[in-house]
Order: C-alpha cells, then sequence, then structure tokens
C-alpha cells in the first residue's frame, strides 16, 4: 500500500530524532568540557573520579590523583594582559594533554589548576608522570605569546591502595584535600616542584 503522505511524515519524525539525539548529544559535550581550554571540567572530574576510585577497590589497584597550579599566574596576567595569560592556559592544556598515556584523564579543576586522574599508577608512577609533566611545562615554548615568557607549576599527589583499608582514603573529597595539601607543600618548598602526600601507611 503506497501512502505518500505517511512516508513523508516518516522521514519527517526521523529528521527530528536525529537533530534531537545530535543536540543531546552537543549539550552532553559542552556540560563536561571547559570552554576555555576544551579539557573536561570540574564537573566531570569530580564524577569520573568516583568512577576510577569504585574500579581501583574492585580492581585492588591503585590510583593516583595529581592537582597542578601555574606558579605566580597572577603575575602573568598582570605582565602580559589576562588574553595572554588565556594563550598560556590553553598551550599548557595541550601539553597536558599530549603528554599523558591512554586511560588517564586531566581536566581544568578550576582557574589556572588542573587535575589529572592516572588509573594504575601509584606513588612512584605518578611521581616519574608529574615530573615528566611539570619537566615539559617549564620547556614550554610561549614565544607566540610572549619572547620572554615562561611558566612552571607545582605539582601535589595522593595515591588510594586499591589494596588497603586506611579510613578515608576512597573518599574522593580526601582524596583531593590530600592532593590539594601535597600541592601547598610544593607551593612552600620553593614551586616547581613535584610532592606527595605522605598518609601514615607510607610512614609505617
Ligand atoms: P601561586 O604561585 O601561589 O599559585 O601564585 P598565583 O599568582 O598563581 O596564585 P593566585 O591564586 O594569587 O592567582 C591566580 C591567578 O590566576 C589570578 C587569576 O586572575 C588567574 N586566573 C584564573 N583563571 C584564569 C583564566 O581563566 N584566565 C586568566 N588569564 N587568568 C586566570
Ligand atoms: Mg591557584
Ligand atoms: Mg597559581
Amino acid at each position: 500500500l503506497y501512502k505518500p503522505v505517511a512516508e513523508k511524515e516518516l522521514v519527517a519524525r526521523v529528521n527530528v530524532m536525529v537533530r534531537l539525539k545530535a543536540a543531546e548529544d552537543a549539550v552532553r559535550r559542552i556540560s563536561v568540557t571547559d570552554e576555555l581550554t576544551g579539557l573536561y571540567n570540574r564537573r566531570f572530574l569530580r564524577k569520573r573520579l568516583e568512577e576510577e576510585i569504585s574500579r581501583a577497590v574492585r580492581g585492588q589497584s591503585h590510583l593516583s590523583v595529581v592537582l597542578l597550579d601555574i606558579d605566580h599566574f597572577k603575575e602573568v596576567n598582570d605582565t602580559y594582559k589576562h588574553a595572554a595569560g588565556d594563550q598560556v592556559l590553553r598551550v599548557l592544556s595541550k601539553v597536558l594533554e599530549d603528554g599523558l598515556r591512554q586511560g588517564d584523564v586531566v581536566g581544568r579543576w578550576g582557574g589556572e589548576e588542573f587535575m589529572a586522574i592516572l588509573p594504575n599508577s601509584d606513588a612512584k608512577g605518578a611521581t616519574i608522570t608529574s615530573e615528566r609533566l611539570r619537566q615539559e611545562i617549564s620547556d614550554m615554548d610561549l614565544s607566540d605569546v610572549h619572547p620572554d615568557l615562561k611558566i612552571t607549576a607545582s605539582f601535589g599527589i595522593a595515591v588510594l591502595d586499591g589494596n588497603s583499608d586506611e579510613a578515608g582514603e576512597t573518599d574522593s573529597g580526601t582524596l583531593i584535600g590530600r592532593a590539594d595539601t601535597a600541592m601547598y607543600a610544593a607551593k612552600e618548598a620553593g614551586r616547581d616542584r613535584v610532592e606527595v602526600f605522605a598518609s601514615r601507611s607510607d610512614d609505617a
């Protein structure tokens, strides 16, 4: 039975569905993306960290959280203007994206602060990765932004051991707090360096 009107109607409905799906995809992408850098945003990082913590506990594996904060970034803005600061954030984001392996997750935690989630990385592995990134950041070519411009960043690492039953370690807020504490220790120690949060299980 040939029904041209019904067929037209069907095509129209499919078109609506295709457009709706595309719109949904766009909203989903935007909701997890940092506008300036194109990296994952804080919302996504929080969610992903919860998932990776569960996975590490189930698989009794390690998980490292790295927070890094650009050193004296206010001076960059003050000296070279805010747009230059924005450009620095974009270049740095590219370095972070390119410098991590498959399975690692990196995003912008806020302002001039970034987070990397490193599944299956213990303190030693996360330190090696962070040291490499730290070096790459201090070697970054920012001559397109300004001829004299150089930056450094300070890193803090917190490690979850999926085998350990240390209280609070599997809480994402605790892990992030520890990475933050280690990052501030790196600032205190002179910046442009990597510090690991020293948990009690490390002392034992
Ligand atoms: P420290 O070494 O202690 O981290 O010093 P700092 O100057 O980096 O730290 P502070 O927290 O004093 O300043 C952070 C600066 O980062 C100030 C703020 O304007 C700048 N910043 C945050 N987000 C952005 C952004 O999206 N674009 C630009 N251009 N600057 C930003
Ligand atoms: Mg900061
Ligand atoms: Mg800073």
